[in-house]
C-alpha cells in the first residue's frame, strides 16, 4: 500500500473572488451579451476542478473547452446542455460520446456536420471561418443543406487578432453578420477576451472570454478591471553560502563575485517555469525580489537570497505571475505562463 503522500513543494494559490470578479466584468462588459467561459486546458492551468464551481457560482452558463478528454472534469460541477466541445467530432466515437453525455459538439466542417447527422444529429454549435482559417465551415459552404438541416444552438466564429487594432477585426465582424444572417441559430457568439474589449459590436448574443477570466490583460481597455487569479508559490529546499569565484548550475553561467547566500528552490522549466527566465527573472519573499541565478533546470533554480537574511529551507516563495508584466520580461505570452504550469503544483 501507498501511503498518503506529504504536502508537495509546489503550490499554486487561486483567489476564487478575483475569478469570479473578472467574470462578472467580463459579463458587464458584454453589455445585454452573456458571458460564459473558455475552461480548455484545465481552465488555462488553473485546475477545471477549482475554477468551474467559481464560475458557477458568478453566474456563467456556457462553458467550452477544446478536447472530448476534458467533458468529464466540467460535468461533476454544470449541466451537460451548458457545456460545447470546441475541436468537434472528428470520429464516430467522438460523436456517440457526444449524444452519450449530453454535451453539444462545435461543428467545425461539412464532414463534422455529416458525421454528427449520422450519429442521430440533435443540437449542436456551429463554427463558420470569418478568416482565422484554422477550424470551421468556409462562408461558401454555409448555404449547404448539412448546415440549413442542422439543429444549431450557438452559431460561432473566432476573431484572429482582436487583441490589436487592425481592419482584420472589422472583416470579421462584417462577415459573421453575414453568416448569423444566412444561418439559423438560437445564439450568435463572436467575441474571446479582447475581442469583448473593442466594444458592444462585437458581443451578439453570448461572448467567450478564457484569458481575461484567469488574469490576463490582452488588451489595454483590460487594464484595471481585470484582477491576477494565479499565485504560484515554490518551496526553498536548500541554502547555502557561496564564495567568490563559486559557479551556479548548469554550464556555470553566474559565477560568484562576493560572499553570497543562495537559495535552492523546487521550481524548473517541468512545472512550466522555462529556461527563457534564465537571467532575467526573480522569486520573491514578501517584498523582497530574489534574482536568478545560473540556468533554469528541470526541477530546480537557484536564486539570490542575500538580501533576505530570515529565510529558511521549507520557506514559500513567490513566483512572479502579474500576467502583463511577467510575459513581457519572459518573452512568453500570457496564455503560454498559464498553460505551462505542470502538474507538480498542488491545484488545491
Ligand atoms: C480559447 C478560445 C476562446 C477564449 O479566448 P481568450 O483569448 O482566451 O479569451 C474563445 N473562443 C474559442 C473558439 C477559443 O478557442
Amino acid at each position: 500500500m501507498i501511503p498518503d503522500l506529504p504536502p508537495p513543494t509546489l503550490r499554486l494559490r487561486l483567489d476564487g473572488e478575483a475569478l469570479a470578479a473578472n467574470w462578472r466584468a467580463l459579463d458587464r462588459l458584454s453589455g445585454s451579451a452573456d458571458a460564459g467561459a473558455a475552461v480548455k486546458a484545465d481552465a488555462y492551468g488553473l485546475g477545471a476542478g477549482r475554477v468551474v464551481p467559481i464560475l458557477e457560482r458568478a453566474g456563467a452558463k456556457t462553458f467550452f473547452v477544446a478536447h472530448w478528454s476534458e467533458v468529464p472534469a466540467v460535468l461533476r460541477h454544470v449541466p451537460a446542455a451548458w457545456l460545447s466541445v470546441l475541436h468537434g467530432p472528428l470520429r464516430s466515437d467522438d460523436a456517440r460520446f457526444a449524444r452519450q453525455a449530453g454535451v453539444r459538439p462545435v461543428i467545425n466542417s461539412l464532414q463534422q456536420a455529416a458525421l454528427w447527422r449520422d450519429s442521430g444529429g440533435g443540437p449542436c454549435d456551429l463554427m463558420v471561418d470569418t478568416g482565422i482559417n484554422r477550424l470551421g465551415l468556409s462562408m461558401h459552404e454555409i448555404g449547404d443543406p448539412l448546415v440549413t438541416g442542422s439543429e444549431i444552438e450557438t452559431l460561432l466564429s473566432h476573431l484572429a487578432s482582436a487583441d490589436e487594432d487592425v481592419a482584420q477585426n472589422t472583416v470579421q465582424h462584417k462577415r459573421f453578420e453575414e453568416a448569423a444572417r444566412l444561418i439559423p441559430a438560437r445564439r450568435r457568439s463572436l467575441a474571446n477576451s479582447a475581442g469583448i474589449a473593442l466594444g458592444a459590436d462585437y458581443a451578439f448574443d453570448l461572448t467567450r472570454p478564457g484569458l481575461a477570466l484567469y488574469g490576463g490583460v490582452p488588451r489595454p481597455e483590460l487594464q484595471g478591471v481585470i484582477r491576477p487569479v494565479a499565485y504560484p508559490q515554490t518551496a526553498v529546499l536548500q541554502l547555502r553560502a557561496l564564495s567568490p569565484g563559486d559557479s551556479v548550475g548548469y554550464n556555470a553561467l553566474f559565477t560568484a563575485d562576493r560572499p553570497m547566500r543562495a537559495a535552492t528552490v523546487s521550481l524548473g522549466y517541468a512545472d512550466g517555469f522555462l529556461r527563457c527566465w534564465t537571467g532575467k527573472g526573480a522569486l520573491r519573499h514578501g517584498e523582497v525580489e530574489l534574482p536568478l541565478l545560473g540556468r533554469v533546470s528541470m526541477d530546480l533554480v537557484v536564486v539570490d537570497c542575500t538580501a533576505a537574511p530570515t529565510l529558511r529551507e521549507g520557506d514559500w516563495l513567490d513566483v512572479p505571475y502579474d500576467l502583463p508584466a511577467a510575459s513581457q520580461r519572459c518573452g512568453l505570452s500570457q496564455y503560454e505562463m498559464l498553460t505551462l504550469l505542470g502538474t507538480r503544483f498542488l491545484r488545491a
